[in-house]
C-alpha cells in the first residue's frame, strides 16, 4: 500500500533534476543522465597529489585533500549549490555528498579515515538557515565512504561575517582567526579525521578549522575535501567564478 501511495504522489508531484529541473527518468538518482554526464568532475578524488592537495600541502600538514566539483559561475550546477547553500533544499547536500563519498571510497586514498567531521556553523546561524549544510554533505561522504559521521565536539565557538560577504582577500582570512575549539580533544586522540566543506575558495575556513584541531589534539591526522572548488582559486583570475 504505501508503494502505491508513493506511485499517486510522484504522479503529481515527480522528481526532478537537482541541476536541470526536469523530470527524472526511472532510475536517475538526484540528477538526469545529461547532467550527471556533463558534471565538471574535478577527477582529484582519485588522485593524491592534486591541484587542491597542493594548495593545502603548503599551509597544513594534510594527508590527503580533493574536491569533487568545478564551481563554474553562471552554471546549472551553481544553482544546484545555492539551492542546498542559501534555499533550504538540505537533502540535495546529502545525496551529492553521497555520491562524492562512493568516489573517495573508490580511490582507497582515504581507506584510513576515522572519522567524517563537517566545518561547524556558530549556533545563531545554524538557528537561522534551520541547518547546517556541510553536516548533510558530510553525513552522505560517511555513508559512501563506509565511516562514522562526527558531529558537536568541534564546534565554532565565535560567531563571523559569512565569507561570502567577505571579499577582501586579507579580510578573509581574518575572518576566522580563533573561531573553532574543541570540546573533548581525546576523543579524536591518533584518529585521522576527514574535515568536509561545502566550497573551497581561499581555503581560509578550513584551514583555520584544521589548525584548531591540531592544536587541541596533535596527535592527530587531517584529510580535508570539498564538494566544489572555484577554479578561480585554484588555477588564477580567468578560470572561473566566484560565488
Ligand atoms: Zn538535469
Amino acid at each position: 500500500m504505501p508503494g502505491y501511495f508513493t506511485e499517486i504522489f510522484r504522479l503529481f508531484f515527480p522528481e526532478r533534476c537537482a541541476a536541470c529541473g526536469n523530470v527524472l527518468p526511472d532510475g536517475s538518482y538526484l540528477l538526469c543522465p545529461h547532467c550527471r554526464w556533463d558534471m565538471p568532475l574535478t577527477g582529484y578524488c582519485g588522485v593524491h597529489d592534486n591541484p587542491v592537495y597542493r594548495k593545502f600541502g603548503g599551509l597544513l600538514p594534510v594527508a590527503e585533500a580533493s574536491s569533487w566539483l568545478f564551481f563554474v559561475s553562471h552554471s546549472r550546477y551553481r544553482d544546484m549549490i545555492h539551492s542546498f547553500k542559501y534555499r533550504g533544499q538540505w537533502e540535495i547536500s546529502r545525496k551529492l555528498g553521497s555520491l562524492m563519498g562512493d568516489a573517495l571510497h573508490e580511490s582507497g586514498l582515504y581507506d584510513s579515515v576515522d572519522a567524517v567531521v563537517p566545518v561547524p556553523l556558530h549556533s545563531m546561524r545554524r538557528l537561522r538557515r534551520g541547518y547546517n549544510q556541510a553536516e548533510y554533505l558530510a553525513e552522505g561522504i560517511a555513508c559512501g565512504l563506509g565511516k562514522p559521521l562526527c558531529t558537536g565536539n568541534v564546534v565554532r565557538s565565535r560567531h563571523n561575517r559569512s565569507q561570502a560577504s567577505t571579499r577582501v582577500r586579507d579580510e578573509r582570512w581574518d575572518n576566522v582567526k580563533n573561531i573553532f575549539s574543541v570540546r573533548h580533544p581525546e576523543a579524536l586522540d591518533g584518529r585521522h579525521i576527514l574535515l568536509v566543506d561545502d566550497v573551497l575558495t581561499t581555503g581560509a575556513t578550513l584551514i583555520s578549522c584544521a589548525e584548531t584541531i591540531l592544536h587541541a589534539c596533535p596527535s592527530c591526522r587531517i584529510s580535508v575535501c570539498t564538494l566544489a572548488v572555484s577554479a578561480h582559486e585554484l588555477f588564477g583570475r580567468h578560470s572561473g567564478g566566484g560565488l
